[in-house]
């Protein structure tokens, strides 16, 4: 089994049914992203007051953080209904949603018109008696979740009208998010515990989330009434975590920049080839994190290991040789 403890799916079954119960169900439960959640809190109450859809909005962030649970808690602020709609997964043809989002390159034109005044040109015909036909549409926010706005084409992102970033999550925001799951699976979970497990999540909840439960099975087999930090660390040895957090694959990044590139600097692409990894993946899954905690740095030339990244593989280099030297 190769489950990645940052796999970007949501999964299906069990895994999307326990999502689902962890999900926070209105702004109180939201914790933390303030800054994200004042923005929107104004739009919704400003809709409410004009009693006219809310401006669209875009949500970007790395995986994990929260960006559909903000969806769902919007559509119920507003009392709407919420199309979740992701890539090609769309079921009813015709359906606002799949047009909307069912788009070849062309097809942006219509998004936009709809975007912007709720209006669908549409082509009658084919050939010379082809007439275009515009027709009113329904008032709808659309709620654009993106890992990575700068892959969107400027027209598409600048008919969002707010932008809202993510940012990681601080461990006591994720100690915070913790403890109320806890609860909503049943479990006790001591103070010791609760921030390691915040410390090892890498900043995302969903991380947090998928840990705690690992935690709550030791729990259950080993017939533990409160989960302590040996739980916790006996489940983050399964789960492949490292007691700074990082993941087999945050490992396998930083020990491949180092044996086959000497830490860097090494161009993206080159990196990418030689973990076998979409770029993509790497760049909006791993990186941000990384460098976020100082673990790359990126450079003119490429990404480069830091210190604390040395550190961290036990290695230092000895400038003059070509290979580093290993410590241990
Ligand atoms: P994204 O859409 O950004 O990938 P999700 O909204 O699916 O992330 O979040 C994944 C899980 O993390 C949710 O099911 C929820 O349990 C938890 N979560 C995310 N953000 C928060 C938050 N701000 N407060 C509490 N739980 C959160």
């Amino acid at each position: 089994m190769d489950e990645r403890i940052l796999d970007t799916t949501n999964g299906g079954g069990d895994d999307h049914k326990a999502e689902v119960l962890l999900r926070p169900q209105g702004f109180d439960e939201y914790i933390g992203q303030s800054r994200v959640v004042e923005n929107i809190s104004l739009m919704v109450e400003s809709a409410k007051i004009r009693e006219q859809a809310m401006d669209h909005a875009l949500l970007s962030g790395p995986p994990g953080l929260g960006k559909t649970s903000l969806a769902m808690i919007i559509s119920k602020a507003l009392s709407t209904n919420l199309h979740v709609v992701s890539g090609p997964a769309l079921e009813k043809k015709g359906d606002l949603a799949s047009l909307l989002t069912n788009l070849q390159p062309h097809d942006e034109e219509i998004l936009y018109s709809a975007m912007e005044d709720f209006k669908l040109d549409i082509v009658l015909g084919e050939g010379p008696a082809a007439r275009t036909m515009q027709i009113d549409i329904h008032p709808f926010t659309l709620i654009g979740a993106t890992t990575r706005s700068g892959l969107l084409s400027n027209p598409l992102r600048d008919r969002f009208i707010a932008h809202l970033h993510f940012d990681f999550y601080q461990a006591s925001e994720l100690e915070n998010i913790v403890s109320n799951n806890a609860q909503k699976l049943s479990i006790q979970v001591d103070e010791k515990a609760r921030l390691a497990i915040a410390q090892c999540s890498r900043g995302t909840p969903r991380i947090a989330n998928r840990i705690l439960r690992r935690v709550r099975d030791f729990a259950l087999v080993y017939k533990a009434p409160v989960v302590t930090t040996e739980i916790v660390e006996k489940a983050l040895e399964l789960m492949d975590i490292d007691p700074e957090g990082l993941d087999r694959m945050d490992r396998r990044i930083l020990t491949v920049m180092h044996e086959y590139y000497n830490g860097g600097p090494v161009g993206i692409d080159a990196l990418c080839a030689t973990l076998s990894e979409d770029r993509s993946t790497v760049e909006d899954v791993y990186e941000p994190y990384l460098l976020k905690e100082g673990y790359i740095i990126r450079t003119p030339r490429g990404r480069e290991l830091s210190e604390k990244s040395r550190q961290h593989l036990g290695v230092t280099y000895n400038h003059r040789s070509a290979k580093p030297d290993l410590d241990i």
